[in-house]
């Protein structure tokens, strides 16, 4: 018999690991967040929120909340089955022609949640015959759903046409399908794809293209259809994902596209197939957000002001210190982020902006490359918002420097 002792030896290394993040101030808590919009509670203290992806505002409306409610007491709290089996309800159809119509694809399909969409979408369309040639800076899901597909994986620089373009030609043929994956706006940077110059090289080599629209749908475009509609691309040959969750203020993701697409999807994609339908609650939710962003489209412009003041502002705060303390990443979204140089700095950076009233994310290595500060407008901020914010972060960082 194995001793007592000897039988969790196996279970030791965890501790170690742990022991690593900690010492390099990469270990990470939850903590409850109360409340939704722009000022939030968390352990008691308001706070003012510069960390939720609900760009529009619409996590507390109480449109949505009535649609989710109506959707339990109609069709219960849950979809109780697969779709293709006992869990398709005619809310699933309802929600994905709406964003057929908001996307102008021809069809889309809804998944219980976008790192779900990207999984099941990847695997589907690739395989070890296949090349998958994708963004360096790519979202978590993407970078496992092309890992799990099992085709070759090669990253090029990030938004890099001509690294793509050189990796296209040195290695297109080889494979039987291409597939070019990208995010459209980079969550943890804020900065967009430039999707017209890889749909004209996928064009020239035939290639696919996937863009993930989690960060851009409600945010970009003039009716806040994202990438494809911000850059005119809507009639082109595009794989759209998206999320549910962020500015849509629900759960769950959806691919848009062609009705072939569509209809392959439902017959192959893994993480479709064998999970159970998204809930009717969530389902419902997202509908009522579509037909509130089309009857208020102000939230769009309101969420683009928002997020040009705080660049202005911070772009302010960063000439008048000495030095290149902090970079602003380029941004043209509702993301702006700050570049700290190290992982104990955005902590010590978060905590202060956090006594000062301000919740902001610190973002460090593993998900970045480089730390920090990771900031999002809200439709439903006010300008004094961003100045408090500002305001703060001057005194946090005069606190931080006095200590180097
Ligand atoms: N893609 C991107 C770019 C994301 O930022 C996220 C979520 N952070 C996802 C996909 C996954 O979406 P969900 O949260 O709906 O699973």
């Amino acid at each position: 018999m194995v001793p007592r002792e000897a039988a969790s030896l196996p279970y030791d290394w965890l501790r170690r690991s742990l022991q690593t993040l900690h010492q390099a101030h990469w270990h990470r808590q939850v903590q409850a967040v109360e409340g939704t919009g722009p000022v939030i509670q968390r352990q008691g203290q308001p706070l003012l929120n510069f960390a939720s992806n609900d760009y529009l505002g619409l996590a507390g409306d109480s449109r949505l909340a009535e649609a989710a409610i109506a959707a339990i007491q109609q069709f219960g709290t849950g979809a109780t089955g697969s779709r293709l089996l006992s869990g398709h309800r005619s809310l699933h159809r309802e929600l994905e022609c709406a964003i057929a119509a908001f996307k102008q694809t021809e069809d889309a399909l809804v998944f219980s949640s976008g790192y779900l969409a990207n999984i099941g979408t990847l695997t589907a369309l690739v395989g070890s015959r296949d090349l998958i040639l994708a963004d360096r800076y790519n979202h978590s899901s993407l970078k496992n759903g092309a890992v799990l597909s099992g085709a070759t994986v090669l990253e090029y620089a990030h938004g890099d046409l001509a690294d793509l373009e050189t990796q296209l030609t040195d290695r297109r043929q080889t494979y039987r399908r291409c597939l070019i994956v990208t995010d459209g706006v980079f969550g943890m940077d804020g900065d967009l794809c430039p999707l017209p110059g890889i749909l004209a090289l996928a064009n020239r080599f035939g290639a696919m293209v996937m863009i993930d629209e989690a960060h851009s749908t409600g945010v970009l475009g003039k009716t806040g259809a994202g990438c494809a509609e911000h850059f005119g691309c809507q009639g082109q040959p595009l794989i759209q994902m998206g999320t549910l969750s962020k500015a849509l203020a629900s759960l769950g993701g959806y691919v848009a596209g062609s009705a072939d697409l569509i209809d392959f999807l439902r017959n192959r994609a893994p993480s479709w197939i064998y999970t159970t339908g998204l809930s009717p609650a969530d389902t419902a939710a997202a509908i009522a957000a579509l037909s509130v962003l089309q009857q208020e489209p102000q939230r769009l412009t309101q969420l683009h002001d928002r997020a040009q003041f705080l660049r202005q502002q911070l772009d302010q705060l960063l000439s008048s210190l000495p030095g290149d303390t902090l970079t602003r990443l380029p941004s043209d979204s509702a993301i702006v982020c700050l570049q700290v140089p190290d992982a104990e700095t955005v902590v010590q950076l978060g905590q202060q902006l956090q006594a000062l009233g301000c919740f902001v994310s610190a973002v460090r290595p593993p998900t970045v490359p480089v730390s920090r500060l990771r900031m999002s407008a809200i439709a439903t901020h006010q300008e004094s918002h961003m100045t408090q914010l500002v305001q703060a972060l001057g005194q946090a960082l005069a606190q931080t420097l006095s200590r180097r």
